[in-house]
């Protein structure tokens, strides 16, 4: 099936031949990560922010700002718009919008012709939408001319997985060639995935909180399957094993953690799992993405290591790190994972998904010749 859509507007790029793009939720967690990780974006330029009626009409550089470094001022020099003003909004736009909004907005943009690039889990199970790590299920990008086909969009939505989900995606992604069974794991998680203000200090403080709420579980289950599942007939099959979630919220401001257990049909010794870890390389890293982290996964050989606070800035937050690689009595093998999860679980991942949909040339916006796009 043919990749390659142009919508019936057209994109617009500036005189470097940059993308115009567009932030819906921008004054939200992820939503000032996406301001900063898009800084000096050698293909994308944000020229548009929408954010709920609180923030609509108001210089964003006037609104509450969380993270280090103060926005740019190209951005801070921006009006926030309203969710309604779907016509003013550039062809590409990503979505850190919160779920309770998410779903009709998303759609509202996409029926207009734009592409979405979204967060938010809404539309992630749906069948007809790519649900991408782009080291992993690359292929899945091709439900887009099924999606506009059968819902009669003009543009349309891809989605990135929930921030735990794709820390344990990415491990079993690079160890699909031993088949997996089954899977345990259990998810110690950062502040930062609840968005601000979050969790209550007086929960979160010298605690473990053992639930997560708006179905986390289930996501890892489910997500995870559709992301490691076969693309054939214009439709995803989901993959057969099985995957068994418990998830905790800790005292942590920036870095998901996952404790997994892992039944491999294959039975691959040590050296062999390590090596799969090591060389995992995929199309991101192919095409030189400029968001893709030269190694996606950082294996560690200190029996420490990975820790959050130690480990989830390196590479700019796009690795996830695997360490404590090790035998399991129940299911063979046993590790630790962790990612950065507003990075490569939020922004980070959904920068570096629409740079694949503009490498492929699924975006419908196209790129001035100087900016080093490497097309396969
Ligand atoms: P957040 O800090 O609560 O930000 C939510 C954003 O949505 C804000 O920009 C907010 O605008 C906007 N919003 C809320 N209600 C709205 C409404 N009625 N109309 C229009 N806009 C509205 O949340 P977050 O942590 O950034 O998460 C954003 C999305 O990404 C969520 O869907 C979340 O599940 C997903 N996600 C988060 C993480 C993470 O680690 N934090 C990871 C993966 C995915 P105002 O500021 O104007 O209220």
């Amino acid at each position: 099936m043919s990749t390659q859509w142009l919508p019936p507007s057209g994109g617009r790029s500036d005189s470097g031949g940059r993308i115009d793009v567009g932030i819906l939720g921008a004054t939200g967690v992820v939503g000032q990560h996406f301001i900063n990780l898009l800084r000096d974006h050698p293909w994308f330029r944000v020229t548009w922010l929408a954010a709920s009626e609180r923030s609509a009409g108001k210089r964003y550089g006037d609104l509450p700002w969380r993270l280090a470094a103060p926005p740019s001022a190209e951005a801070a020099a921006l009006t926030v718009a309203a969710l309604e003003a779907v016509d003013e909004a550039p062809q590409l736009l990503f979505s850190a919008l919160d779920a309770s909004v998410a779903g009709e907005a998303e759609v509202a943009f996409a029926r207009s012709g734009r592409l979405v690039v979204s967060n938010a889990r809404n539309h992630r199970m749906d069948p007809l939408v790519p649900l991408l790590i782009p080291e992993v299920n690359p292929d899945h990008l091709d439900l887009l001319p099924a999606q506009r086909a059968a819902k009669g969009w003009t543009g349309g939505i891809v989605t990135n997985p929930n921030c735990s989900t794709i820390v344990i995606a990415m491990v079993l992604g690079a160890l699909r060639q031993f088949e997996p069974k089954r899977v345990m794991v259990t998810t110690l998680q950062a502040l930062s995935g609840a968005g601000y203000p979050g969790v209550a200090s007086l929960d979160a403080l010298g605690n473990v909180v053992p639930y997560i709420g708006g179905g986390e579980e289930e996501k890892i289950e489910t997500e995870t399957l559709k992301i490691l599942g076969r693309f054939e007939r214009s439709a995803v099959t989901p993959a057969g094993f099985t995957v068994s979630a418990q998830t905790t919220r800790v005292p942590v401001p920036d870095g998901h953690t996952a404790v997994m257990s892992i039944e491999l049909a294959a039975k691959p010794g040590f050296e062999e799992l390590a090596a799969a870890f090591e060389q995992f390389t995929a199309e991101p890293q192919q095409r030189k993405l400029p968001t893709a982290p030269a190694r996606p996964i950082v294996l560690h050989v200190a029996q420490d290591r990975p820790q959050p606070r130690l480990d989830v800035a390196f590479g700019g937050g796009m690795p996830v790190h695997v360490g404590r690689v090790r035998p399991c009595p129940i299911l063979g093998y046993k590790l630790v994972a962790m990612g950065h999860n507003v990075v490569r679980g939020a922004a980070g991942a959904a920068v570096l998904n629409a740079e694949l949909l503009v490498a492929r040339g699924q975006t419908g916006v196209k790129l001035g010749s100087d900016r080093g796009l490497t097309l396969a």
